[in-house]
C-alpha cells in the first residue's frame, strides 16, 4: 500500500498512520518527525530546519523532496509506505509524481482527514499539554496559527491536485480514531486505485 495522508496539522495523521502501518505493514514516512530527529541530531539538514520549524513555516522544498526519496529507497518501503506530512505544496507534489516514476512506483490513494480549525486548535493544545518532556517548539499558539494559514494557503491546494487525478478520497477526521480509520479502510477497500 502507498498512500498520501493529507489534512492540517492535528488532524490526525500519525495516529492514522500508526494503525496503518500495523494493519498493511506499510512503513510511516512523517517528515515532521524526520526533521525533528535532524534538529534534535545537529545534523546540517537540522540546523537549517531549525528556525523555519519553530516559527511553523515550510523547510525549502529541496530538501524535504531529498530525504523522502531516500527514504523510500530504504528496504522497509518495500511493502508500502504512509507519507505523513509530504507533500505540502504542489511543488513538493510535482516533484514526488517524477519522483514515483522515475522509481517505477505508483500511489495507491490520497486520503484527505477533514478537521475544522478550531478542533485542530483545542486538540494540539491538549497535545502540548500531554506532550512528555515538554511541547514540541511548534506547538505554541503563534507558529500554530502560521501552521495552519501555511496549511490553506499551500497544502489545502492538494486536494484539488489529487481530486482532478481522481485518487483523492476524503474522510471525516472528526470522528472517533476508530471510526476514521473505519472509515479509512472503506476508503482503500472501495477500489482506491
Ligand atoms: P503538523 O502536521 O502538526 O504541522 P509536522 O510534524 O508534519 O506537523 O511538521 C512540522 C513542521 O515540519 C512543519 O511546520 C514544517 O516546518 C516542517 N515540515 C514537515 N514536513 C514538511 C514538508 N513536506 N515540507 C516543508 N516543511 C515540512
Amino acid at each position: 500500500m502507498k498512500l498520501i495522508l493529507l489534512g492540517p496539522p492535528g488532524a490526525g495523521k500519525g495516529t492514522q498512520a500508526k494503525l496503518l502501518e500495523d494493519k498493511y505493514g506499510c512503513t510511516q514516512l512523517s517528515t515532521g518527525d524526520m526533521l525533528r530527529a535532524a534538529v534534535a541530531a545537529g545534523t546540517d539538514v537540522g540546523k537549517q530546519a531549525e528556525a523555519v520549524m519553530a516559527r511553523g513555516d515550510l523547510v525549502p522544498d529541496d530538501v524535504v523532496v531529498g530525504i523522502i526519496s531516500d527514504r523510500i529507497d530504504e528496504p522497509d518501503c518495500a511493502a508500502g509506505f504512509i507519507l505523513d506530512g509530504f507533500p505540502r505544496n504542489v511543488t513538493q507534489a510535482e516533484a514526488l509524481d517524477v519522483m514515483l516514476a522515475d522509481k517505477g512506483l505508483a500511489l495507491d490513494a490520497v486520503v484527505e482527514l477533514a478537521v475544522d480549525d478550531a478542533i485542530l486548535v483545542s486538540r494540539i493544545e491538549k497535545r502540548a499539554a500531554e506532550t512528555e518532556g515538554g511541547p514540541r517548539a511548534d506547538d505554541n499558539v503563534e507558529a500554530l496559527r502560521q501552521r495552519l494559514q501555511v496549511y490553506h494557503a499551500q497544502t489545502a491546494p492538494l486536494i484539488d491536485y489529487y481530486g482532478e487525478k481522481g485518487v483523492l478520497r476524503s474522510v471525516d477526521g472528526m470522528a472517533e480514531i476508530d471510526t476514521v480509520s473505519g472509515q479509512i479502510a472503506a476508503a482503500l477497500d472501495s477500489g482506491a486505485k
